[in-house]
């Protein structure tokens, strides 16, 4: 597979308005999207960083993946997401490489972006996702 950049890091927060203004005020990055995901059942702020955003991640519902993570290990780091060329076809071959999917196929995600997302338990801990822009996919 061809993996291009980190598209973004992913990191759970309790609250967007609590956690926005040390991005902005210490790190000097401005928040250039606020964006609700409702499959997902989160809200996104995005910063960009070079080539590479932070996508800050709080839960619209205390059962959706990001409420069950703080609520198991609290805020933090939540997930790495790398661009890849071909999203269905990097999808293929890390399952090829007894990789454990989360999603076999791709789904929406936030700022026009398919993505799925890998097991952690296959990835060294770290929950990994895959994502391409949305007009790739047939
Ligand atoms: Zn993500």
């Amino acid at each position: 597979m061809k993996v291009k950049h980190i598209e973004h890091i992913g990191i759970a927060v309790k609250s967007l308005e609590e956690s926005i203004p040390y991005y902005e005020n210490v790190l000097g990055l401005k928040c250039y999207a606020i964006e609700e995901v409702k499959e997902q059942k989160v809200k996104t702020a995005f910063f960009m960083v070079g080539e590479t955003k932070i996508e800050l991640l709080e839960s619209t519902d205390p059962e959706g993946p990001i409420g069950s993570f703080i609520e198991k290990k609290g805020e933090g780091v939540h997930h790495i997401a790398f661009a890849v060329e071909d999203l269905q076809s990097a999808l293929h071959e890390a399952e090829e490489k007894s990789i454990r999917l989360i999603d076999k196929q791709a789904r929406k995600g936030a700022e026009g972006l398919n993505i799925a997302f890998l097991h952690p338990k296959s990835t060294g801990g770290v929950l990994t996702e895959f994502c391409e822009k949305q007009k790739l996919i047939k």
